[in-house]
């Protein structure tokens, strides 16, 4: 029994499984000769870091950044600092920021500025949710997993005080946040 707060499963490990395939061929048609660093954002994306450059048919480098947000975990400010740095220099690469979900998209606006600021020959965000219907700060998302609705979800990364993160498949929480 993993817990009374789970509510329905939104996307099973095949339905996730399979997006992933498909955005991994979109992505290497798009890299294909270029210099792919794919950059998960902790720890939410590792899971999907991880699927994601599986799925790859192109040499891509991997690397992880890790930031912390101020404030309560549910809730994002968008006010957050670096806990672990990238270890690759980005500067004249294609860096693709892979993420677990945009919600406000604060955070996001908070990472891209800092890593745009490195000078990058590219740099794109790739999602596998995307909950627009909240977005403060919008960002061009070139790739994203699935849409989801304005429920708290969890699993397959995605934690709720650190718990589910290692459900394979994505739930909605039961009781509000
Ligand atoms: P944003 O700054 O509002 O876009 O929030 C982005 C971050 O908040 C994500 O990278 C997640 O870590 C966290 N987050 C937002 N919504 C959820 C959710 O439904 N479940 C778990 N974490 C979430």
């Amino acid at each position: 029994m993993i817990g009374e707060e789970l509510g329905e499963v939104l996307f099973s490990a095949e339905q996730i499984a399979a997006r992933i395939r498909e955005m991994g061929e979109a992505i290497s048609q798009d890299y294909a000769g270029h210099d792919l660093v794919l950059a998960g954002v902790l720890r939410g994306a590792a899971f999907f870091l991880v699927d994601i450059a599986r799925a790859l048919t192109i040499p891509a480098t991997i690397d992880f950044i890790a930031i912390s947000s101020y404030g309560p975990s549910s809730k994002t400010s968008g006010v957050v600092r670096i806990v672990k740095d990238l270890e690759e220099e980005i500067a004249g690469r294609d860096l693709l920021v892979v993420e677990d979900i945009v919600d406000t998209g604060l955070t996001l606006g908070y990472l891209l500025r800092i890593l745009r600021a490195r000078g990058p020959a590219s740099l794109k965000v790739c999602t596998l949710l995307d909950r627009s219907v909240r977005r403060i700060v919008d960002h061009p998302i070139a790739y994203r997993g699935f849409e989801v609705p304005d429920r708290f979800v969890v699993g397959y990364g995605l934690d709720y005080q650190q718990r589910y993160r290692h459900l394979p498949y994505i739930a909605a929480l039961k009781a509000p946040v």
